[in-house]
Order: C-alpha cells, then sequence, then structure tokens
C-alpha cells in the first residue's frame, strides 16, 4: 500500500496507479470527478423525470407516380401525426432469466423505481428469486500511447455478477424481497449518502427534503468535508457513479466518453511518459489523467506549441526531449485543429 494513496482512485481510475493526495483522503481529481458525477445524477435524473418532447420531423416531400404526375405531399416521417416517436431505452444489463420470462410491463418499472421518492426502512414482502453474486473476470481492452504510438493494453480485472439460486430440483429459490428487487430509487440512495454524512460529519444539522435536487445540493456542499474525513467516502463515490450509470441506461444513453489527446504529454515534472491528457464530456478543462493537473484551453495550446518547437532530427529520446511520436503528433495534431 503506497502511502497517501487517494481512497477515490479505485472508483475512477480502476486501471492505474492511485494517486498521492496532498489534503486526505482524495486527490484533487478524484474530488472533482465526485462532485461533477453527482451534478450528473441531478441533471440525468431532472432529464429522466421531465422528458422533453420528441423531435418531431414535420418536413414533407412532394410524391409522383410512376408517369411523373404530381400526386400530393408526404410526410417524412409518419409518426410525425402522433408527435413522434420517443427515444428508446436500451436492453438492460442485468441477466435474463430463462423460464421466468414476463409479459411486457406497459411501462419501464426501471424508470419508475428510479424516479420514487427515498424510502427509508420501508420493507417489502413481495416474494422474488434469491439470487448470489458469482466472482469472475472481465478482459479490458483499451489504447494507450507507447513508445511507438497508440498501442492495445489489455487488463484483467475482477467482476461480479448475479446469478439465481436454484434448488435440487433446478427451480428458483425465492426470498423475502429486500434489495433483490428492483431498482434503488435515486432519492432512496441518495438521502442514506446524505444521513450517513450528517450522522457521522455533521450531526448538529437537519436533514435535507428528500428530493434528488435538494439532496444532490447538499452533498455538493459538503462533498470537501467528506472526502477530507468520511471513511466510507469510496463506498459512496461508487453508488453516486452507479446511479449514474443507471441513468443512463434508462434513458436509452451511453456514457459519455472522454476525449484523448493523443501524444502531448504532460506538463508537470516527472509525470509519467504514458501519461494521458484527456477532457472530459462537459468540462471546460484538459486533465492529465496520471497527476490530475488541470490546463486551460489557452494553457494547451501553448503547451502543444512549445511542444511542437522541440522536434528533434533524430527520433531518440534525450534528457528534457521527447520521443520522436509525441512531438510530431502533437505537431500534427496543431496542423489539423484539435487533436482526437
Ligand atoms: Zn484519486
Ligand atoms: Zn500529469
Amino acid at each position: 500500500m503506497i502511502e497517501h494513496a487517494c481512497v477515490l482512485c479505485a472508483v475512477y481510475r480502476r486501471d492505474a496507479e492511485p494517486r498521492q493526495y496532498e489534503r486526505a483522503q482524495a486527490d484533487d481529481g478524484c474530488r472533482r470527478r465526485l462532485d461533477g458525477e453527482i451534478v450528473d445524477v441531478r441533471d440525468l435524473f431532472l432529464r429522466l423525470a421531465n422528458p422533453e418532447a420528441p423531435d418531431v420531423d414535420d418536413r414533407t416531400y412532394e410524391a409522383y407516380d410512376s408517369q411523373g404526375e404530381f400526386i400530393g405531399l408526404r410526410r417524412a416521417d409518419p409518426t410525425s401525426v402522433f408527435g413522434g416517436m420517443a427515444p428508446t431505452p436500451a436492453r438492460s444489463a442485468q441477466p435474463s432469466v430463462s423460464g421466468s420470462r414476463e409479459r411486457q410491463l406497459p411501462i419501464n418499472p426501471d424508470i419508475v423505481d428510479l424516479l420514487a421518492p427515498a424510502r427509508s426502512g420501508g420493507v417489502r414482502d413481495t416474494m422474488v428469486p434469491a439470487t448470489r453474486v458469482e466472482h469472475g473476470t472481465v478482459i479490458h481492452r483499451r489504447i494507450v500511447a507507447g513508445p511507438e504510438g497508440p498501442q492495445v493494453a489489455e487488463e484483467v480485472y475482477p467482476a461480479t455478477r448475479r446469478r439465481p439460486v436454484l434448488d435440487d430440483d433446478g427451480s428458483a429459490v425465492m426470498v423475502a424481497a429486500g434489495d433483490q428487487t428492483g431498482k434503488q430509487s435515486v432519492a432512496t440512495v441518495l438521502d442514506e449518502i446524505v444521513r450517513d454524512w450528517r450522522d457521522s460529519l455533521f450531526p448538529d444539522e437537519r436533514l435535507p427534503v428528500p428530493t434528488v435536487p435538494l439532496l444532490t445540493d447538499w452533498l455538493l456542499v459538503r462533498s470537501t468535508a467528506a472526502c477530507d474525513r468520511h471513511p466510507a467516502i469510496a463506498e459512496h463515490a461508487r453508488e453516486i457513479r452507479h446511479l449514474r450509470t443507471e441513468l443512463y441506461r434508462a434513458l436509452g444513453e451511453s456514457e459519455p466518453l472522454p476525449q484523448v489527446m493523443w501524444g502531448v504529454l504532460c506538463r508537470t515534472e516527472g509525470c509519467d511518459d504514458v501519461s494521458q491528457l484527456v477532457r472530459r464530456p462537459g468540462s471546460e478543462y484538459i486533465e492529465c489523467d496520471a497527476c490530475s493537473r488541470l490546463y486551460t484551453e489557452e494553457e494547451y495550446r501553448e503547451w502543444t506549441q512549445l511542444l511542437a518547437k522541440q522536434v528533434r532530427p533524430k527520433g531518440r529520446r534525450r534528457a528534457g526531449g521527447l520521443p520522436e511520436w509525441a512531438t510530431t503528433t502533437a505537431a500534427a495534431a496543431e496542423a489539423d485543429g484539435p487533436a482526437r
């Protein structure tokens, strides 16, 4: 275990060494990630609760018969008469259990569960199939910057998933539903985190009204203190991350990926050669994933110009210099506009 290792890196940067923090217990980059994800949960929740009217394509075109006679106007989108089609949510990643296929409900139960009000200590006595957690591994491939340019790195992670428990006859074992059924509502999960922070860090404060906007506001104001002192901050960060994923899935969207600035090294003294500069969706900064240094748009432009000037005739790396691929890519990126 490294001394002063950030406890949130395990949540946000699972494939990298944890960064060192300056202020216990989390580094600045992970603190920003936590706040960003709390904001995402609030925004995604509000979008799910107040779906936008679908885009209606009400354009028409002129239709002609095979003789070239005008026969009238046709609609480009026939469903526009009914106000268009709403977006269709993506398939759930939950494992489907064969033999227990239910008729489709006219509403999406996952969305109803996610939007439900906070309930603390509520008990449902419905019986549901018991599940157990199964451990396996997942191979994750990603592209990293290597000495010869982008290359594929493979990592194996432990992963868990739920499987139904079967009895000797092969039928599902039923248990009373606790958290086994449906999804916990966003407000319920946030309310539990709020209560936990209040009890351990702010015992004199009152709890906020448990709506998602008020709970997230409450958490944002106190996240610095929680990162400093709450022993379970990593677990809470993981729960918030999970909510965010569930909300994206319920909206039928995938999580937007950060933009990687290929071949641009970090400016921080001693920062790793293969450091990756990335821009997270919605962020105005470019960030080094290795040391969490932030670059404004202008600092980034100045830095890439400086890198471009350092192109050397030989590809050899020298003290203070850069490998050829790094500088040429930076120069090319500068010429072609923003790096991809
Ligand atoms: Zn961290
Ligand atoms: Zn860096």
